[in-house]
């Protein structure tokens, strides 16, 4: 069987994946090398090889705003301007891969046990850093990852081309992303849920 480094899956060698990753992020770190084996993972179980060719066949959820969420996007051409990417800020590393034409999806995420198994893959590399970046490569994807078959809630990917006025603010909002609060329809941040606070 080959390991995770030779296999050539996406139709590229593990490397030639590693570098396209780094290049888009701007450096190599543990998060480029488990992107990679996320991906691989991601795509082999839902039956897509050529993610970049996959356009809106492919439709990623990643749940952390970290490195391998880069990794995930420039291996896959998924992006949040062709709705095939979606952030949810859940702090947790891990993606769901779905197949929208077989409707297949699969969550992947990264052991917690995995950065502590890290100094057994890699030998004799006293710094822990560069021992992940080893380690991720070549561990074995079951002490790596967790693979588990999901189904996605409706409302998540189909959202209807609708575009309404808010009530507090008067701002469009698109996608039915508004909220309705005593009888009002509401954009997040009019209804309390918003990141900012004007100041003037
Ligand atoms: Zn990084
Ligand atoms: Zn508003």
């Amino acid at each position: 069987m080959l390991s995770a480094a030779e296999a050539p899956l996406l139709g590229r060698s593990f490397d030639e994946l590693l570098t396209e990753a780094v290049h888009f992020h701007g450096h190599l770190c543990p998060g480029q090398v488990l992107g990679v084996r996320m991906t691989l993972a991601g795509c082999r179980e839902i039956g897509i090889e050529r993610p970049q060719r996959a356009g809106k066949r492919l439709v990623v959820f990643v749940e952390i705003d970290r490195c391998a969420t880069d990794a995930i996007q420039a291996l896959t051409g998924v992006s949040v301007g062709k709705r095939t990417l979606k952030h949810l800020d859940y702090g947790k590393m891990a993606a769901t891969f779905l197949n929208r034409t077989t409707g297949v999806g699969v969550r992947v995420s990264a052991r917690d046990s995995a950065r502590a198994l890290a100094g057994a893959w890699a030998p004799g590399e006293s710094d822990p850093r560069a021992a992940q970046i080893l380690a991720y490569r070549v561990m074995s994807e079951a002490d790596l990852l967790r693979i588990e078959a999901v189904g996605i809630r409706p409302g998540w990917l189909d959202r209807r081309r609708v575009r309404v006025f808010c009530q507090g603010c008067g701002e469009g909002i698109n996608y039915q992303r508004e909220v309705m609060a005593e009888g009002r329809a509401l954009c997040r941040p009019c209804s309390g849920d918003g990141y900012y606070d004007r100041l003037a």
